[in-house]
């Protein structure tokens, strides 16, 4: 049987293959018009836009295309329901807990229909999105719906004729701008914080991969929302996108995506409404593998961390450094690792590897691929296209890489392992450190003092010791340097979307 070794999470590889959910048969998409007020919405300007299956090339259907005015629709929506006499605003906060746990019930009762949906648009294996995306959205739904009635300021001591106390209050009108990678569970992470802390939100999805994020409308008011809390504008960046980061009437977005991007959207903010801007952006993320390592745990994590989501993740293992003493067998042992995966249809539950998002990205790494072949890296394994007239990358392994090259230095976002040589851990946390990203690195080790003290001295923003992609809602995930501003999930993130009021009274009455 074929292995499944590359679930994140690897919750599919504990379930007997007879037990494993399947994918929902979709005749037609039943979501594709623009989400403002509960009500579903033709554009304005009459466009529509096709969203693409990448495995097939083929188009799964035309949906109505958001731009600026359908934004002002969208925000005059999230503004109403923000008013101080709204439903929303009067709501108890323990409600406003109860709605999302409902929403997240209806996302689990949806759960196949929402993984074959996002596994159609992103080309994701169907498996992964089950797994990761979807039981990840729960999850954060769950979490946030928790936190909504524990919001809450502090009684602040000061000169005893004052009585001071801080209120934690919504920030007001929240845009959320979205990648195409993982398109739910993004959404989550910005729309459960935003909904729990007391904002109204206008949503944009990436244009390639809109259908999960529309599903959710429908949700939004199965659950019982109030119209206008959650508005969702399907279209593009430069125009729908744009419209969110330069619109006077929202108080703050949240996006995440390249590091370009992540610039205008902070320009635009800065020359608009001096918006709030949390940011979460690329990164080259290094891993440290010292000698004295469990070597085949840090195999196959890495492993999972190069090629997992077909390396489109902005924590891709992407720098792996490895002492002299076990380098070649590193090399090997990887090599040897990556002939598992499994590529092919990512509907197939034995699939593992499925096709880039859009020809854009797989142009882009192709060429990266090929600079590194002509910078002088070994390529140990794969290299290229798989067939013709496909998305399908090859699982990609690099060795005898330079800091110089650019596969050393540019974020690739697809399947290239790239390993590196080191001596010392001194050399190695300059090496580590030398780039203009800060998202997140690994380090494996069995001596934990030398874990503990190389991950004080790396420049991220997360840093696993002993595993890759360990991620869990109860902690702050974010950037250092260019990889972003911000941190996005645990309670962390609910300073994200809260004002502090400080009231203050003077009394006339004191002691
Ligand atoms: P990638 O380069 O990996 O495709 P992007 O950063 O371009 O990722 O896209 C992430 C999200 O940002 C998408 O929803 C996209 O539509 C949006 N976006 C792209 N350009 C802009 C822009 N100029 N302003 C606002 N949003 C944008």
């Amino acid at each position: 049987m074929a292995q499944r070794g590359t679930t994140r999470n690897g919750e599919a590889d504990k379930i007997p293959a007879s037990d494993l959910p399947q994918p929902v048969k979709i005749q037609r998409v039943r979501y594709t018009k623009i989400f403002i007020n509960n009500e579903w919405h033709t554009s304005v300007s009459g466009r529509t836009f096709p969203t693409l299956n990448p495995a097939t090339g083929d188009t799964i259907c035309e949906l109505q295309e958001a731009d600026k005015e359908d934004v002002d629709k969208a925000v005059a929506a999230a503004k109403a329901a923000m008013q101080l006499d709204s439903a929303w605003r009067k709501m108890e906060p323990s409600r406003r807990g109860r709605l999302l746990h409902k929403l997240a019930d209806l996302v689990e009762r949806d759960q196949k229909l929402l993984a074959t949906l996002e596994s159609l648009d992103t080309g994701k294996p169907f498996l992964q999105a089950f797994f990761t995306d979807l039981e990840g959205s729960i999850k954060t739904l769950h979490y946030y719906g928790g936190w909504a009635d524990k919001i809450h300021g502090k009684s602040v001591p000061v000169d005893e004729t004052f009585v001071c106390l801080t209120r934690h209050e919504p920030i007001g009108i929240c845009g959320a701008i979205i990648p195409w990678n993982f398109p739910l569970l993004m959404l989550m992470w910005k729309l459960a914080p935003a909904l729990s802390c007391g904002n109204t939100v206008v949503i944009k999805p990436a244009e390639q991969t809109p259908l999960t994020a529309l599903h959710i409308g429908s949700l939004i008011k199965e659950a019982g929302f109030p119209a206008g809390v959650v508005n969702i504008v399907p279209g593009f960046g430069s125009t729908a996108g744009a419209a969110i980061a330069s619109h006077e009437g929202i108080d703050k977005v949240a996006f995440t995506g390249s590091t370009e991007v992540g610039q205008l959207i902070k320009e635009a903010a800065a020359k608009s409404n001096l918006k709030r801007v949390t940011l979460e952006l690329g990164g080259k993320n290094p891993c440290i593998v010292f000698a004295d390592c469990d070597l085949q745990l840090a195999v196959e994590e890495i492993q999972k961390g190069a090629f997992y989501n077909q390396g489109q993740c902005c924590t891709a293992a992407s720098r792996v450094f490895v002492q002299d003493r076990i380098y070649e067998e590193f090399v090997r042992r990887s090599i040897e690792n990556a002939k598992k995966i499994v590529i092919g249809d990512p509907l197939d539950p034995q699939t593992t590897h499925g096709p880039q998002i859009d020809q854009q990205q797989f142009g882009k790494i192709i060429e990266l691929i090929e600079s590194g072949k002509k910078e002088g890296a070994k390529l140990e394994y794969g290299g290229g296209a798989v067939g013709e007239n496909s998305l399908f990358i090859q699982p990609t392994i690099f060795s005898d890489v330079k800091d110089s090259m650019r596969i050393a230095k540019e974020e690739i976002f697809g399947p290239v392992l790239c390993i590196f040589s080191f001596k010392s851990k001194q050399e190695v946390i300059e090496r580590a450190n030398n780039s203009q990203y800060g998202l997140v690195s690994a380090v494996f080790t069995t001596n934990m003092d030398r874990a503990l003290s190389v991950s004080g001295a790396l420049e991220t923003g997360t840093v696993w010791i002993n595993c890759y992609n360990a991620m869990h809602v109860q902690t702050p995930f974010g950037g250092y340097k260019m990889s972003g501003n911000g941190r996005e999930l645990g309670e962390y993130a609910l300073a994200e979307y809260s004002e502090v009021k400080t009231v203050t009274f003077k009394m006339n009455d004191s002691m």
